[in-house]
């Protein structure tokens, strides 16, 4: 809301009532028949004039150019009036209307300098309307006012020529101001009371100058009740406090005045030819006035429907590319893109080029969004669009068709080599840092390559597909490289398909299952726990191993009720064997958690329930999360992650090692095991650096202490490594296999031989 100015307030409100008084002054003078009461009245609005001129100019203080042309006016029309009144002689006549002349040819000056302030790119289009309108007006005023006024003898000619030049500015003033009002801008409540005041001035004009020509008599009292009316709407724009504004650039307005304009124009191009066609022209004078002025219309009437024209083929233009155009970074969009391709594709018909389509996606993008936030997103992708247009040659053509997704066409490649090669030179290019405003970010994209069939049979639908096919098969193979498309891609994405329609029945039909692997204490040799892990039995009777369809299940939300239950599973498996004398009674359940399910509102109290209904301790259950859930949108794993701490539940980082968690954020989140990824333990005991990276990361876990706990251990030198690092936990093959829960008893009776480990050293 805004807060209420009081003297803005007054001032507006002083102004609306100056209008009011003028209108019941002006009808009043029409109504009264005596010259002097009229005179008073006529009076008593000039002085309003001149205290609210002054008062309002103090207090609003508009340019000072405004005070000039005020105070001409002022000086103009009083003398004229002086003039006109003192003395009937010709001399004295000619004085006054040589004021009044002064007066129009002020006040269009000053219009005009209005208008062109006020107006600015609609200046030429209303410029063009306004003057049709007055054109049109000036033909009437011709005919009928002027020409036969020339013809009465009724004054001396001097006189008569300068009431005709005085209607002639008029017309130019009628002009300013429909400009004015036909502009694109918006029309402050000061525009609009100027405008009626110099337009009820311009209709007093009118009928003194009807009353002059002779053809009819018009009375005084109703020739200057307009100009009454005038001097209070004058005195009101001046005290308005919108008057500030009057020569600034205005706002543009939403609606632009499209019916009123073309009334207007309509009337102003009908009513005088209506006229010149019935009234003959009087002399040779007449004709020429009249064919010249036709003339000018008509040039006018042409220019401006041409101007329309124009206007029109520009603003769809316009709305093509805007349509056909990323605002971002300003390439092509997908239509476009399809577009090019396409024609590419129509060129190379029969021709020995095969047109080459490179699927780019930035790799990660989302961190960069998440972390950086996504200004610096869009500075990341505008350097992006910026580095591929500099790099690639002209005949290529780039595009951005979604997100983080650039496709770059090649219209006249010849074969697959060369398509392999513009990409090796894009993934290359991405190599150095993208200057944006933080500083310099560096950024890896995958590439997918699809080149047009030799046959011609591919549609630029079909060659984009591909491409984006490939595209993700560069993601699957680690990313920043390239994939070249070939069919079985495409059966890959059916299969993929399939897979995902047949997980979201694999739950309700009871495909899905957990096996456990034994963890167990390095110096002690016991078991202390198990890991939880996913199987899913198909129909058919194969089983998918989770590394294919848990990203699946996380892409399309499915791992959410598929997690719940796999906890509430795993955790009533550990009660059933606590109860059966099987395992320790606190040995603890690890199951593995995906992102999407910690962002999951319902994840905490979905973990409470499992809890209680296994009636398992909270401190038997860890959470298995990895790397990337730190990376991606960090705040929220945070709170959902904080909250299971309270409940006592603890939380392990899998796969440590090969995301790209900074140490900060180690120490923010709430966890209190590392699991150390099978890469760096399979090289423990032959590979130097696996051993140093391995003694650091048990190190860095001491210091920050947490659990370690070691995955993949495959022989008894990579368990002694770990024991001589003093790793705490150790999970793998050499210990056992994941195995049934019905499996368990026996797996972990052959087990017994790690009770003896300690002994083994
Ligand atoms: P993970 O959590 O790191 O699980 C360890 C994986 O290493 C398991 O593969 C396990 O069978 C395998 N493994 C264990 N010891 C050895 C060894 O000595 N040598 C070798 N070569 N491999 C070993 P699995 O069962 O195929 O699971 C793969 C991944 O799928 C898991 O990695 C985990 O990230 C995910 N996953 C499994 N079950 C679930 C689940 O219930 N929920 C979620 N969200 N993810 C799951
Ligand atoms: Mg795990
Ligand atoms: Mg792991």
């Amino acid at each position: 809301m805004y807060a209420q100015n009081p003297v803005r307030t007054s001032f507006s409100r002083i102004a609306w009532v100056l209008v009011a008084i003028g209108l019941g002054a002006g009808l009043l003078h029409t109504l009264i028949d005596d010259a002097g009461a009229n005179d008073v009245i006529y009076l008593a609005a000039t002085v309003q004039l001149a205290i609210g001129v002054v008062a309002g100019l103090a207090t609003h203080r508009p340019p000072a150019s405004t005070w000039a042309f005020v105070l001409a006016i002022a000086v103009f029309s009083t003398t004229a009036q002086i003039f006109g009144a003192v003395g009937s002689g010709s001399g004295w006549q000619i004085a006054s209307e040589s004021g009044f002349l002064a007066v129009q040819v002020t006040l269009a000056i000053a219009l005009l300098l209005v208008t062109v302030r006020r107006s600015g790119t609609s200046l030429v289009r209303s410029l063009g309307d306004a003057l049709i309108v007055s054109l049109g007006t000036w033909i009437l005023i011709w005919v009928l006012l002027i020409e036969p006024s020339i013809d009465a003898i009724v004054e001396p000619n001097v006189v008569t020529g300068l009431r005709g030049v005085t209607l002639a500015v008029s017309t130019i003033v009628l002009f300013l101001l429909t400009s004015l009002l036909f502009s694109d801008v918006d029309r402050t409540v000061a525009v609009w009371m100027l405008a009626s005041a110099i337009g009820l001035s311009l209709l007093g004009d009118l009928l003194y100058a009807i009353d002059k020509s002779g053809h009819l008599e018009v009375a005084n009292r109703f020739s200057n009740a307009p100009y009454v009316t005038s001097l209070f709407l004058a005195s009101a724009t001046f005290v308005h406090p919108s008057v500030r504004g009057l020569s600034h650039r205005g706002s543009i307005r939403s609606r632009r005045p499209v019916l009123g304009r073309l009334i207007l124009t309509t009337l102003a191009l009908t009513i005088p030819l209506v006229v010149v066609s019935t009234m003959d022209p009087a002399d040779g004078l007449d004709r020429m006035v009249r064919t010249v002025s036709l003339f000018v219309l008509a040039v006018v009437v042409t220019a401006r429907v041409a101007q329309a024209i124009r206007d029109n083929a520009r603003s769809q233009a316009v709305l093509l590319e805007m349509a056909q155009t990323d605002p971002l970074t300003g390439l092509p969009n997908r239509s476009l893109m399809l577009d090019h391709i396409a024609e590419s594709l129509d060129r190379a018909w029969r021709s020995d080029r095969r047109p080459t389509v490179l699927f780019i996606d930035v790799d990660r993008f989302k961190n960069i969004n998440d972390s950086l936030g996504h200004g610096v997103g869009d500075d990341v992708l505008q350097a992006v669009a910026h580095r591929l247009r500099s790099m690639l040659p002209e005949r290529t053509v780039v595009g951005r068709i979604s997100g983080d997704e650039f496709v770059v066409l090649d219209p006249q490649s010849h074969a697959t080599g060369d398509a392999v090669h513009l990409a090796e030179r894009v993934l290359a290019a991405f190599h150095e840092p993208l200057h944006v405003q933080p500083g310099d970010v560096f950024v890896s994209a995958s590439i997918g390559v699809a080149v047009a069939s030799p046959t011609g049979s591919l549609t630029a639908e079909e060659l984009l597909r591909n491409a984006d096919t490939a595209m993700y098969r560069a993601k699957d193979a680690g990313r920043n490289c390239i994939a070249v498309f070939d069919e079985s891609m495409l059966e890959r994405v059916t299969q993929r398909l399939s897979v995902e329609t047949a997980l979201y029945r694999a739950l309700e039909r009871r495909e899905l299952r957990l096996v456990h692997q034994p963890i167990i204490d390095i110096t002690l040799g016991d078991v202390v726990g198990f890991e939880a892990l996913m199987r899913w039995e198909q129909e058919d009777g194969t089983t998918v191993s989770p590394a294919e369809f848990i990203p699946i299940a996380e892409e399309t939300g499915t791992i959410v009720p598929i997690g719940a239950w796999a906890l509430l599973e795993a955790l009533s498996h550990l009660r059933e064997w606590i109860d059966r004398g099987v395992c320790p009674v606190l040995a603890s359940m690890s199951v593995n958690v995906s992102p999407r399910q910690l962002h999951d509102p319902n994840f905490t109290s979905v973990v409470s329930e499992a809890l209680t209904r296994s009636r398992i301790e909270p401190r038997q259950l860890w959470l298995e999360v990895t790397e990337g859930v730190m990376m991606a949108e960090p705040d929220q794993a945070l709170v959902t992650l904080r909250r299971l701490n309270t409940l006592g539940v603890r939380v392990a980082i899998d796969d440590f090692g090969t995301g790209y968690s900074s140490l900060s954020l180690l120490q923010r989140f709430p966890i209190q095991r590392l699991k150390i990824d099978r890469a760096f333990i399979s090289g423990l005991a032959d590979d130097v650096h696996s051993r140093s990276l391995v003694k650091t990361i048990i190190a860095m876990a001491e210091a920050l202490g947490l659990d370690t706990v070691a995955e993949g251990v495959e022989s008894v030198r990579q368990l002694q490594s770990l024991a001589d690092l003093r790793c705490a936990k150790a999970q793998g093959f050499l210990i056992s296999h994941p195995v049934h829960p019905d499996s368990m008893e026996s797996t972990l009776a052959a087990l017994e031989r790690f009770t003896n480990w300690p002994k083994m050293r």
